[in-house]
């Protein structure tokens, strides 16, 4: 009887082929019209979770795209584990810049193109081959485990905290895992200890009813695009320092032992500025790139748009102009108290001339971070170490994770975070791809992390390590 590990290795052909089926629904969570394509890749993924030999497979209503469960749950007195993934990705626009069309995936050099690779369902999939290694050859997982994929992550995981409220007791477990981030860079695994949160706004800035003239009223009428600069503008000095009061109120300090960590993992500016083209870096001064990337927080204007865009000259005064701006932020900062203080300034900073309207949108997110000598680190730690033999880099990362943010406030304190994909998998962007050798390392890792953590036993919580609601 082969061991999980020797069955991983023996079933990488079989393995890709399962990904590359699942990489051929193309689950775009934005597109409405994709929204029957969202809902086979919940049933296709349902139907990989019964087959490797989990239990209660189900695509569950979520009042959006649907969530996929399935469970395991056959070793008493061991903990529960959830682990969590999304299925859905990302549009492909802009589809010119795709080398092969982005749901028909290829391998080349080593890697696997196509939308979805890394972020998420390659991570999904290694993770149901690694539990289908354990079921297959031993008949059993050394812990309990329930399985959640979320079909809107890349939408803000609108619906997220409504299911999980209305499923509570079903997802309920000693320690959580997620699989949505990545290494520091192949062969050097990485476990990330804290997220950064989000909010996310609308900015309209209105003055007439119409486009006007702007010879007809160019001197007269106010201008909502030049007033819209004006706001912006006021925000953020040049030198990247956000200007709104009590903005950076909260905010933790780095400490000496941070930065030696985080000077620890490679940063490498000449390769970032060859990747995305980049003339630049920009950002705050006093802090590194990466503490500025992992441990400040942002404003950032995602959209402007408004007036005449089309081709030639057309001389109006715009009726509206509007801009799409969101914050990454930071522990210990408050998203309530940041959106109150930019609307505030907004407000005070505004041209009188025009109406403005800011509109909070969803996917607001807390910052997130966790001790890193809690006993779930050091299973995930010992785990990575076993299959990449080396220490895995404790990380922080720019980003946010919605589902983080609800499953440690409603399901468990403790969550690990580890993922298997490389920094340059080009996650959101055009050739999204995975390592394949990663991957495969990935299967095996994912495989390992179930005995360490089955040894960490079932947390002694006191109530007040409990997330609020299921407080007493
Ligand atoms: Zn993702």
């Amino acid at each position: 009887m082969a061991t999980p590990e020797e069955f991983l290795e023996q079933t990488r052909e079989q393995g890709l082929k399962e990904l590359e089926d699942f990489l051929r629904i193309p689950s775009i969570s934005s597109q409405p019209e994709r929204a029957d394509d969202v809902r086979r890749a919940a049933g296709h993924l349902a139907e990989q979770y019964e087959r490797v030999g989990l239990e209660n497979a189900e695509v569950i209503e979520t009042g959006g795209h649907p969530a996929v469960y399935a469970d395991w749950l056959r070793a008493p007195g061991k903990p529960t584990v959830l682990l969590y993934g999304h299925y859905d990705v990302q549009p492909v626009d802009p589809i010119d810049l795709w080398t092969s069309p982005p749901f028909e995936p290829i391998r080349q050099d080593g890697l696997l193109l196509g939308r979805g690779s890394s972020d998420d369902k390659g991570q999904i999939a290694l993770h149901w081959q690694a539990i289908d290694a354990w079921l297959k050859t031993t008949g059993e997982l050394p812990l309990n485990l329930k399985v959640i994929a979320e079909g809107e992550e890349e939408i803000g995981s609108t619906h997220f905290e409504e299911f999980v409220t209305a499923n509570t007791d079903r997802l309920r477990s000693d320690y959580g895992v997620v699989s949505d981030t990545q290494m520091v860079a192949k062969g050097f695994p990485a476990i990330t200890y804290a997220l950064r949160g989000l909010v996310y706004f609308e900015l309209r800035v209105e003055a007439a009813t119409m486009d006007m003239h702007s010879g007809q009223l160019g001197g007269i009428a106010p201008n909502p695009a030049n007033a819209l600069a004006e706001i912006l503008v006021r925000l953020k000095d040049s030198a990247g320092h956000i200007l709104i009061p009590g903005f950076y109120d909260g905010v933790r300090p780095l400490t000496d032992d941070e930065r030696r960590l985080f000077a620890q993992v490679p940063f490498d500016e000449a390769d970032v500025k060859k990747t995305y083209g980049l003339q630049s870096l920009h950002g705050e001064a006093g802090f590194t790139p990466t503490e500025r990337n992992w441990a400040r927080p942002t404003l950032d204007v995602n959209g402007i748009w408004g007036g005449y865009q089309g081709p030639g000259a057309k001389t109006i005064i715009p009726a509206w102009a509007a801009a799409k701006i969101s914050c990454r932020l930071v522990p210990d900062q408050d998203p309530s108290a940041v959106t109150r203080g930019l609307r505030e300034y907004i407000e005070a900073v505004s041209p009188k001339t025009v109406r403005i309207s800011l509109t909070q949108l969803s996917g607001q997110a807390e910052p997130w971070v966790t001790p890193v000598d809690h006993p779930l680190i050091q299973a995930g730690q010992r785990a990575l170490k076993r299959v990449y033999g080396k220490d895995p880099a404790l990380i922080r990362t720019g980003g946010s994770i919605g589902a983080v943010d609800v499953m440690t406030r409603r399901l468990t304190p403790d969550c690990l975070l580890v993922g298997f994909v490389l920094p340059d998998c080009f996650a959101h962007a055009p050739n999204e791809r995975l390592d394949l050798d990663s991957f495969y390392l990935g299967r095996r890792a994912a495989a390992q992390l179930w005995s360490e953590i089955a040894t960490i036993g079932i947390p002694d919580r006191t109530p007040t390590s409990l997330p609020a609601e299921t407080r007493a």
